[in-house]
């Protein structure tokens, strides 16, 4: 499974070989289709044969000279018969999506859109043809291609992530073809601007013309929430300022209308209030925090002492074992657990015996590490359901849905907290339960924080101010917390930062470079002797490595025991850097318990190519989802493989 391009809907990625034989398996896009019709004429919905084949991946073990282009001519027999049925069904428009086209292609990739269209040319006579992109900006030569395709008759952009684009369109749109202008978020949950969108709306009619103009979402509504009537306690202010899907559906219809001339002058005036209202609220702005905002742009953060100091000044006072054993952060939620935190919520039980019930289970974990003989502890993170949540519930400028649910796959869902205003900390968040955990041991303690690039790319974020000054914000915030822990090491989770990646390589490094910078805000003003640890939860890290280095952490922890060595050949870069640093050893998504052996013969690999005073020895992510009847054999496995490779060293 893979992330649909940035959203967080994973799909499963083919794999293709150049023996794949495609057939026509499920009719599912026309029996939908058919169903749907027994009420309304719907556009079929498929992904275009050419993103299908380049989001796949070749198969293991197929030849590095296979392209997965060179299935084009297999797979196309197949669209042809399912377009040739659905036309017999009777529909009329037939909507291909082509993400891919919002990536950086080359001129291989491209011509590949213009044969494979001339050839389904053909089986598409008769049927109004769209080919759909969404996401990011289309780069101007693949406008250039899309535009000048055979036997299709409408394109659809996003115009909210595509604000170039609509300078592409203005430039020049084929004349006699519909043009799908994406004026409304599809990504996000705020209310449109109407007045705007209707503008952009009525200058793109000068375009397309009158009748060829489509109002339309900037992406399939599948990754916003769905409805804000299920919304029974956000208040009556902030669901002003917001739309999910069902509210962007009637955004679209209203302004189709006003430019068919019938606007709702009452809908558009109530739109103006609460946007003026969202402007103007004092909820939105917290002048303390934009000050301190403004004077950080441009300044740099970094800690005093280079890393190789730090760690020395980390070891005197830590004395740790080589091969230092640690955990990411959480141990097993038991449904004890999260009855505790569901009764606490419903104010069913008091502050007192919540407390107690923390405390306890804290008490549990720190013992197992202990007798498990982990060198660095946790406290299990059990006062938490998730890592983002917590953090936003205790941070100003952040609101929660009841039901504000986003697929994720399958039947999960996760539901993204709404950045709303400036953001603030109003009270420590962690020191309460990292001072317990650590009170309860003479082991060091890490304190367990979630960074700004993560809490960013896992909400909703306000659209009002640039991605990178709320992030900025946030890290403020992280800041104060990690001033206030200041104890033996603190973990400050950067898991998503690759998540906020933007599509197009050309703007990879702005991103980077703000997201690295946020996290190094975090931690500038901690003592040498305070470790920091980020932990990151996953494994591509090959054109990114430069970035991670530097975030300037003393230790990075990261999954990799689905990528092996391939992930650790890049770390000879963080060799010459000399953080810090622990590959996971063994898969915590899987509930398979690893054999000392496996482990140990991992470390060993390990060994191949890092320091041995730099690697670490730990899972690899958060133990959350597991059970403790795999948790603790499976870590035992891992002390015991690294205390029978510290005696070979
Ligand atoms: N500290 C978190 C945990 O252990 C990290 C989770 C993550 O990386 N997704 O659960
Ligand atoms: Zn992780």
């Amino acid at each position: 499974m893979t992330k649909w391009f940035d959203t967080n809907y994973h799909f499963i990625v083919p794999e293709l070989g150049p023996s794949t034989k495609f057939s026509y398996a499920s009719h599912k896009a026309v029996s939908e289709y058919k169903e749907a019709k027994l009420g309304i004429d719907t556009a079929p919905v498929l992904i275009g044969p050419v993103s299908y084949l380049l989001l796949s991946k070749p198969a293991k073990g197929v030849e590095k000279s296979f392209s997965l282009l060179s299935l084009l001519g297999s797979i196309l027999p197949i669209y042809k018969e399912v377009v040739i049925e659905l036309k017999a069904a009777g529909a009329s428009w037939i909507q291909f999506d082509e993400p891919t086209l919002v990536k950086d292609l080359d001129a291989h990739e491209l011509a590949a859109f213009a044969s494979a269209y001339a050839e389904l040319e053909l089986a598409l006579s008769g049927l109004n043809v769209l080919i759909e992109t969404y996401f990011a900006d289309i780069p101007a030569e693949s406008y250039k291609t899309l535009t000048s395709l055979s036997g299709v008759t409408a394109y659809g952009f996003d115009l909210i992530r595509g604000a170039k684009t609509l300078d592409l369109i203005r430039s020049s749109f084929p004349s006699g073809k519909y043009l799908f202008a994406g004026v409304v978020d599809g990504r996000n949950i705020w209310a449109d601007d109407l007045a705007a969108s209707l503008s952009t709306l009525q200058s793109l009619e000068a375009v397309a013309g009158k009748d060829k103009l489509v109002v339309s979402t900037s992406c399939s509504l599948m990754h916003t929430a769905v409805d804000l009537v299920n919304e029974a306690k956000l208040d009556d202010e902030i669901k002003s300022w917001l739309a999910f899907a069902a509210q962007k559906v009637v955004e679209v219809n209203a302004l189709a209308k006003a430019l068919a001339g019938q606007k709702d002058e009452a809908y558009f005036a109530a739109n103006v209030a609460a946007l003026a209202s969202r402007k103007s609220s004092p909820r939105v702005t917290n002048e303390e925090v934009q000050k301190v905002v403004a004077a950080l742009k441009g300044s740099d953060h970094r800690r005093a002492t280079n890393v190789s100091a730090r760690l020395d000044a980390q070891q005197k006072k830590l004395n740790l074992a080589v091969l230092p054993t640690t955990t990411i952060g959480s141990f097993p939620q038991t449904m004890e657990l999260r009855r505790v935190r569901r009764e606490y919520k419903a104010k069913k039980i008091s502050e007192e015996e919540y407390v107690s019930a923390i405390k306890e289970e804290i008490s549990k974990v720190v013992k197992i590490q202990e007798e498990l003989d982990i060198d660095v502890l946790v406290h299990g993170e059990p006062e938490r359901n998730d890592m983002v949540e917590y953090f936003g519930e205790q941070l100003s400028g952040f609101a929660f849905t009841d039901n504000g649910w986003v697929q994720s796959y399958g039947s999960r869902c996760v539901k993204p907290p709404i950045i709303y205003g400036d953001v603030g900390r109003p009270n420590p968040m962690t020191v309460f339960w990292s001072k317990m955990a650590q009170s309860m041991t003479s082991r060091p303690m890490k304190g367990m924080l979630t960074g700004p690039a993560t809490i960013l790319n896992w909400s909703f974020v306000r659209n009002d101010q640039p991605r990178f000054e709320t992030c900025y914000q946030i890290a403020l915030a992280i800041k104060k917390e990690v001033e206030d822990l200041e104890a033996a090491g603190i973990q400050i989770d950067e898991a998503a930062l690759r998540e906020g990646l933007p599509l197009r390589k050309s703007e990879h490094a702005f991103y980077l470079d703000w997201a690295v910078h946020s996290f190094r805000i975090t931690n500038c003003g901690v003592q040498d002797t305070t470790q920091i640890h980020t932990h990151m939860c996953y494994s591509n890290f090959n054109d990114i490595i430069h970035s991670i280095i530097d975030m300037d952490a003393d230790v990075i922890t990261i999954e990799n025991s689905r990528s092996d060595e391939k992930l650790l050949s890049v770390f000879h870069e963080g060799v010459k850097y000399g953080a810090g640093i622990g590959p996971g050893v063994y898969d915590i998504h899987s509930p398979r318990i690893p054999t000392t052996e496996e482990i140990a013969d991992r470390i060993n690999k390990m060994l191949a190519v890092l320091d041995t005073n730099i690697l670490w020895v730990n899972p690899d992510c958060g133990l959350k989802t597991r059970k403790y009847t795999e948790v603790k054999p499976a870590l035992t496995n891992m002390v015991s493989a690294t205390k029978l490779i510290r005696t070979q060293l």
